[in-house]
């Protein structure tokens, strides 16, 4: 974008999801040891990283899986894809959605829609979404808790109540993605995850993204948990090295305290910076501001206004660069994402959607 117009600048990126406080937290970790050990650096870039088996073998413990079932990814990107193109014929997305659901889907993959409603914040109905997957014939579900773009997180009974009715399925994905984000009650000092149901459910696969809570994205790293025979038939056939020295590196922080501790402080942090921002919307008449269980917000714009029109002068006036949902499909209307991310942007985001729509 900026090079196709040069006078352009994106002072903040209110697009992109990205936790700052954890790039931030990873960069410091990186200086002292990779960029201040250049042999150590060099070596990275010359040698190929561990197998993928191999680093889930290491992974294992802090995920709380095992380690043949921990398909390692090169972000979860690559894990979404890998289970539609080897294990879906038929799935059922709830729309709005993260779109590689529906456009990894290649030409033999039918696709069918669940309805999420703006009126119930779009929550997932438990019933009627059960209903709906059944009528549909699907043998792959998706639901992503908390959802991409409107934050909406399933309740944990609910859910369970979901996968308990869905055991004839081949595949339920459950994406946590942004579960850190999230108020769930867990054990403390421990990451906010979903693992667990794996164990309950044996149809299930838990896909995680690191891209946005770590925010690393430019590393690639992300995983999946299924069954073991899933995992298996999936590393037979490829994904040997497909990860990076720099993913592995960051996989490495895993093991060690300090890093996971330091991690919860700054995400404990970032999310006081969450909620101050979704207090402010609240107080918005000009536009609503859906609740959010993640480290963003969907707001529906004023009648008469084009979300387009919005992020453009957005971007114009203030350099706040933020997404127009128009091409999100069963998001009818006109709709603005907007990322949350440090103070100071948060507030010079909110004084310009103030002084745009206001
Ligand atoms: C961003 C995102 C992903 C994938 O992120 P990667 O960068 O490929 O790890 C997966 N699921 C959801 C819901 C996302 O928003």
């Amino acid at each position: 974008m900026q090079q196709a117009i040069p006078e352009i600048k994106v002072d903040i990126d209110a697009c992109y999801l990205s936790n700052p406080l954890a790039t931030d937290l990873f960069w410091s970790y990186f200086n002292a040891d990779v960029l201040a050990d250049p042999e150590l650096f060099k070596r990275m870039l010359e040698a190929y990283p561990s197998q993928n088996s191999a680093i889930a073998e290491r992974l294992s413990s802090a995920i709380g899986a095992n380690a043949d079932s921990l398909f390692i990814a090169n972000g979860a990107t690559e894990a979404i894809q890998a289970v539609i193109h080897n294990f879906s014929s038929h799935i059922h997305i709830n729309t709005p959605t993260f779109s590689p659901y529906y456009e990894f889907a290649g030409p033999d993959t039918r696709v069918t829609q669940f309805q999420l409603a703006p009126s119930n914040n779009f929550a997932v109905d438990p019933e009627e979404y059960v209903n709906s997957v059944l009528r549909s014939g699907a043998d792959t579900a998706v639901l992503i808790s908390p959802n991409n773009p409107d934050g909406h997180l399933i309740p944990d009974t609910d859910l369970e109540w979901i996968l308990s009715k869905l055991s004839m399925l081949e595949t339920i994905i459950v994406d946590e993605s942004f579960i850190h984000f999230a108020e769930r009650s867990k054990p403390a000092g421990e990451l906010p995850t979903l693992t667990g149901i794996t164990d309950q459910f044996d149809n299930v696969t838990v896909v995680k993204s690191m891209s946005k809570d770590f925010g690393i994205a430019g590393i690639r790293a992300g995983y999946a948990i299924m069954p073991p025979k899933r995992v298996a038939q999936l590393l037979n056939h490829g994904y040997l090295w497909n990860t990076s020295g720099m993913a592995e590196y960051f996989f490495s922080l895993f093991d060690r305290s300090d890093f996971s501790s330091r991690y919860l402080r700054e995400l404990a942090t970032y999310k006081t910076f969450i909620s101050k921002f979704t207090a402010s919307t609240s107080q918005f008449d000009f536009v609503q501001a859906f609740d959010t269980s993640a480290n963003f917000q969907l707001m529906k714009m004023p009648e008469q206004v084009s979300a387009e029109v919005a992020a453009a002068l957005l971007l114009l006036r203030h350099g706040i660069y933020t997404r127009s949902c128009g091409d999100k499909i069963g998001l009818d209307g006109e709709y603005l994402r907007v990322a949350i991310r440090t103070e100071s942007e948060n507030a010079k985001v909110l004084s310009a959607i103030t002084d745009i729509l206001g």
